[in-house]
């Protein structure tokens, strides 16, 4: 199983696209002759909600089930941290399949769910939200296609439970569209911001930890009640982090600032305007168009 669920533009070869309304022939069952042959060939990208699902599914923290379940990378050139599944030991198979199928199928993760179908995620430079199109995967081993159930992109979504999927992780996906949208002028992010987006995206326990911090304290104004919640409710703080990667990756001021924060801000910026002006002044001085002494 191929994640194409919001990323095909990796592949050289554009699909075609369809809306919502594009009928399909599919159906998946068990006992079809196929059963299990999309599990085991997986190469499955998380979204956040995905791992919020799987790791309260499992009774686990977020950096547990993140280092026994899934292996970091690089989505695409640039700079954005994101998780997939690890495989089951030497081989290509997911570590969650069974002889009777999925053995965390009410969790099972968006990828999962959507295929054979693939969201593609579109945010153009000057547009503030994001458009979504889909296309169909045609892959040999899987049969369903060969069913004659018709049913349009948007009822197999529904029937997916993939409505609530996509809402939740509408933020993360705009945010990886926006730094894709903002291309090479932006540049590689720091080491600080990749580890920041992974926390705040990916590891919601760490998270965690951070937003009880001193320094979280003396940075952001948030009131008791949104505090109360972020410490108990892995979602709305999943929801939180998106809001807060805007602000540190793009500053927009999604959260509120304490004043401390706001000047420590202000005097940075101010030491970044000195730094450019005296750059620009060394730029501007050239050696020889001054006279030469040869007294
Ligand atoms: S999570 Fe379930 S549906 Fe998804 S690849 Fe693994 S076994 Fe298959
Ligand atoms: S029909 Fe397709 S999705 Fe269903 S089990 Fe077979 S290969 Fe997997």
């Amino acid at each position: 199983m191929v994640d194409n669920s919001s990323s095909p533009f990796q592949s050289p070869v554009v699909p075609e696209m369809y809306d919502g309304d594009k009928k399909i022939s599919f159906a998946c069952y068990k006992g079809i002759q196929c059963f299990n042959a999309c599990c085991k060939s997986i190469d499955i990208t998380l979204t956040p909600y995905d791992i919020v699902r799987l790791k309260q599914r499992l009774g686990m923290t977020s950096w547990d089930f993140l280092r026994e379940y899934t292996v970091p990378y690089e989505l695409e050139k640039d700079g954005i941290a994101a998780v997939k599944f690890k495989t089951r030991g030497e081989t290509t198979e997911c570590q969650f399949m069974t002889e009777e199928g999925c053995s965390v199928y009410e969790d099972r993760p968006t990828a999962c769910r959507y295929y054979p179908v693939a969201l593609i995620a579109m945010r153009r430079q000057d547009e503030y939200t994001d458009t979504n199109s889909f296309a169909v995967v045609k892959e040999e081993h899987c049969l369903g296609h060969r069913e004659e159930r018709e049913l349009t992109i948007d009822e197999y979504r529904a029937e997916q439970g993939l409505e609530d999927y996509d809402e939740l992780a509408r933020g993360w996906r705009q945010l990886i569209l926006k730094k894709k949208s903002s291309g090479p002028a932006i540049g590689k992010p720091s080491l600080r911001s990749r580890q920041l987006f992974f926390m705040a995206s990916y590891d919601m326990d760490r998270f965690r930890e951070f937003v009880r911090s001193e320094g979280f304290h003396r940075s952001f104004k948030i009131d008791d009640e949104l505090y109360q919640t972020l410490l108990e409710d892995d979602v709305e703080l999943m929801k939180f982090g998106s809001r807060f990667l805007q602000q540190v990756l793009f500053g927009e001021e999604t959260i509120p600032v304490t004043e401390e924060a706001r000047e420590a801000l202000e005097e940075r910026e101010r030491q970044a305007a000195r730094e450019q002006a005296e750059s620009s002044e060394e730029k501007a001085y050239d050696p020889a168009s001054e006279p030469v002494d040869i007294a």
